[in-house]
């Protein structure tokens, strides 16, 4: 039988010190890897297989094929620490009690989500009941991320109507439980429900849109006008999701030159990038959704 080469096996990040992986630390290739990790038949190398905690934590530091994707979410949840006393100590600072509220709901969402995805990508390889908790954490923090963006936008669109903003906050938040039963659920975990799993994330991220025809028969021309900087955030951070969706469910590149980016530039770590800067625009929304309402209070 015919030895696999020993790059398959040992692929160190660099070649110095602590970034190398320990002697006992495997790579293997697909092939060998476990059967629920073999998702993607393009990335052909760097899998790691029944790593213990020590080990799992350690490989927080050498290269394997899930470490680009556990980097670009706990990199990106490092800095939303950042951002958040960022905008704490200066646009936020001079904000209400409730301005400051949703916002922190919205980070706290957002950190939900990087901190489920970097702990899914990092202990997937510590076997298939510690996967699956991951995988569960993964679907139900996307559900908590669409839930939690929407506070700030409906706290600062109807703020004028408090009626309105208990109206669609509850809505939001039994469209969230819903989804999050359902993800969660045994039954819809089988391979035939992926598609309405994927469709309720997709409506529930469209929900926005039904709420837009009512903000622009509760604004006047002036107001309108002013909330076009926030319109076209939210239409970049759409965009973005789409494009990285699209990205992710096709598995461009990886299946253009299969094997060549088992490690860096693949179709997941591309899609996480995508989510990140989606996060920005959403941000960068609530800036401006801010803004807005400060230049347009409330009359009576
Ligand atoms: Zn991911």
């Amino acid at each position: 039988m015919r030895n696999p080469p020993a790059a398959v096996y040992y692929r160190p990040m660099c070649c110095c010190g602590f970034f190398a992986p320990p002697p006992h630390a495997r790579l293997v290739p697909l092939e060998e890897a476990e059967p629920y990790n073999r998702g993607n038949p393009y990335i052909h190398t760097g899998y790691r297989v029944r790593y213990d905690l020590k080990l799992t934590l350690r490989s927080l530091l050498f290269l394997h094929n899930e470490w680009a994707n556990v980097w670009t979410h706990l990199s990106a949840l490092i800095g939303f620490f950042f951002l958040m006393f960022y905008a704490y100590s200066t646009w936020l600072a001079d904000g209400t009690f409730s301005d400051k509220a949703m916002f922190l709901i919205w980070v706290i969402s957002a950190q939900t989500l990087l901190f489920s995805s970097s702990f899914f990508h990092l202990t997937e390889c510590m076997g298939p009941k510690v996967w699956l908790i991951g995988v569960r954490m993964d679907y139900t923090s996307i559900s908590v991320l669409i839930v939690g963006s929407y506070f700030p936008m409906i706290h600062y669109l109807f703020a004028c109507h408090s009626g309105w903003q208990y109206f669609y906050i509850g809505l939001m938040l039994a469209l969230g439980v819903l989804v999050i039963s359902i993800s969660m659920s045994n039954y819809f975990q089988k391979p035939e429900f992926q598609a309405l799993r994927a469709s309720l994330y997709v409506f529930m991220g469209l929900f926005g849109a039904l709420c837009a025809p009512h903000v622009y028969f509760l604004s006047s021309s002036e107001e309108l006008a002013g909330l076009v900087p926030v319109c076209i955030r939210l239409a970049l951070m759409g965009g973005t999701y789409i494009v990285g969706a699209y990205i992710y469910a096709t598995k461009i590149p990886e299946k253009w030159f299969p094997g060549k980016f088992d490690y860096w530039w693949h179709s997941h770590m591309i899609w996480h990038i995508f989510v990140v800067a989606a996060t920005m625009w959403h941000y960068s929304a609530v800036y401006h959704a801010h803004e807005w309402r400060t230049n347009f209070p409330c009359t009576s």
